[in-house]
């Protein structure tokens, strides 16, 4: 008998015929023998009208209650679930992440999650009942509920799997594994069997959001592989994609996927005095705005000054040039501005840190089709360059082919 951690997505729970389908899986496993942990997500687009509502009524208003609200979407699923497991005499019983108590820091809408308490949990499996738990929330140590950031059910599921010490940890979602990049913008993508936790963890970092990034960290942390697979395959022995240690992969490609990030805007400020703390200086204030910086790039002119140019989340571009300029006015700076049609494009393989010359090719791929390069950076199983955004699409469809990634024609 194996403990197993299911999660579905919000197109998996899309509607009252999707749940029906959910529960008759979830049965079939446990009639299996297991004992199962359901997490859910909100139905398709009801976190983002629950956004829309909270846009519509005060976005400025408080962080704790914009979690109250997002955290509703979830609600409605456990209940749903529950009960069309009910209807087809399956034990199962519902918990919200606070009932769980998934304790998590007191960061609304990007909380981390701190500890799990398993014991009500493996009461109700002792009893022989399903559970399902509420993804993508927590509660903190003062009982306020918290969110986990958008895709955060992925994280649940990895975290209650680990708590649990459960034997799988599989994520149902609208495809049926991870890909070379999303099949969905480069129909010619190629499924992959398995991958190494390290190289979906630059995946999702750089924007395949068919995981989301915290979920890999907890994942590669605690060393708990994740399978992904469709919900909408009728078999339960359909591809997969495995992600998992590195050592258990025989096959080590150098580029084994591309992965796109329209979220990210870019800021510069130019002609700043050239002096020891002027990143500390600009990028303080920044943090301290509770504003993640990704890419850094800092020139240093002929003059004695530096321009400074550093890439936000879209979301946040509005706030840090704010931020921004009224410093570059305080330092007596040249200019201000950014922009926020700007693409990332990255190419990740743990392959990489064996063969030199794949930034180079990458970069050629990228000349032959006259697609300019306004920034890069590299890590040791990635590199990374950001171009405008109009030729995002064009760029990883060129870099997919030029690193031989395309899935062969059907005969
Ligand atoms: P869920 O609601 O189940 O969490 P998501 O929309 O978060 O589903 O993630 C699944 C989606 O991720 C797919 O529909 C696909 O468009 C997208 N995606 C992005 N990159 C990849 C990739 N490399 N492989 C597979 N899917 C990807
Ligand atoms: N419902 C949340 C979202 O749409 C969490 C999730 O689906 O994982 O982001
Ligand atoms: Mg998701």
């Amino acid at each position: 008998m194996a403990l197993i951690v299911q999660k579905y997505g919000g197109t998996s729970v899309g509607s009252p015929e999707r749940i029906h389908a959910v529960a008759d899986r979830v049965k079939r496993w446990k009639e299996l023998g297991n004992d199962v942990v359901v997490v859910v997500s909100a139905m398709s687009g009801e976190t983002n009208r629950l956004l829309e509502l909270i846009n519509a009524v005060n976005p400025k208003g408080a962080a704790r209650e914009h979690d109250v609200i997002l955290s509703t979407g979830e609600q409605v699923t456990i209940g749903l679930l529950s009960l069309a497991l009910q209807g087809k005499g399956c034990e199962a019983r519902s918990y919200t992440g606070s009932q769980v108590k998934v304790l998590t820091d007191n960061c609304y809408s990007k909380a981390r999650i701190l500890e799990i308490d398993d014991a009500a949990m493996r009461q109700d499996l002792e009893a022989g009942k399903v559970i399902i738990v509420a993804g993508f929330q927590g509660v903190d140590a003062d009982g306020n509920i918290t969110t986990l950031g958008r895709g955060g059910s992925d994280t649940t599921a990895v975290a209650l799997a680990v708590a649990l010490n459960a034997d799988e940890c599989q994520i149902y979602t609208d495809v049926d594994g991870v890909y070379t990049t999303d099949p969905r913008v480069v129909p010619a993508a190629r499924h992959i069997p398995k991958l190494s936790l390290e190289e979906m963890l630059e995946m999702a970092s750089q924007g395949s959001k068919v995981l989301q990034i915290r979920a890999v960290e907890f994942a590669h942390k605690y060393n708990m592989p994740i399978r992904v697979l469709s919900s909408f395959d009728e078999c339960d022995e359909g591809k997969s994609t495995l992600v998992t240690r590195e050592e258990d992969i025989m096959e080590k490609v150098v580029v084994r996927g591309i992965a796109f990030n329209r979220d990210e805007a870019q800021l510069t400020v130019t002609g700043v005095p050239d002096e020891p703390g002027i990143a500390f200086k600009i990028l303080g204030p920044i943090s301290d705005a509770n504003i993640e910086v990704d890419m850094i790039v800092q020139n240093v002119g002929s003059d004695n000054t530096t321009d400074f140019t550093f890439t936000v989340h879209r979301n946040e571009y509005e706030q840090a040039k704010e931020i921004l300029c009224a410093l570059a006015t305080e330092m007596g700076a040249k200019s201000c501005g950014g922009d926020n049609k700007i693409a990332k494009v990255s190419i990740v393989g743990v392959g990489m840190r064996s063969h030199a010359g794949v930034a180079r090719d990458m970069f050629e791929a990228l000349a032959k089709e006259g697609i300019n390069i306004r920034m890069i950076s590299t890590s040791e199983i990635k590199v990374s360059v950001v171009i405008d955004e109009k030729y995002l699409e064009l760029a990883v469809r060129s870099l997919h082919e030029a690193f031989g990634l395309d899935a062969a024609a059907p005969a």
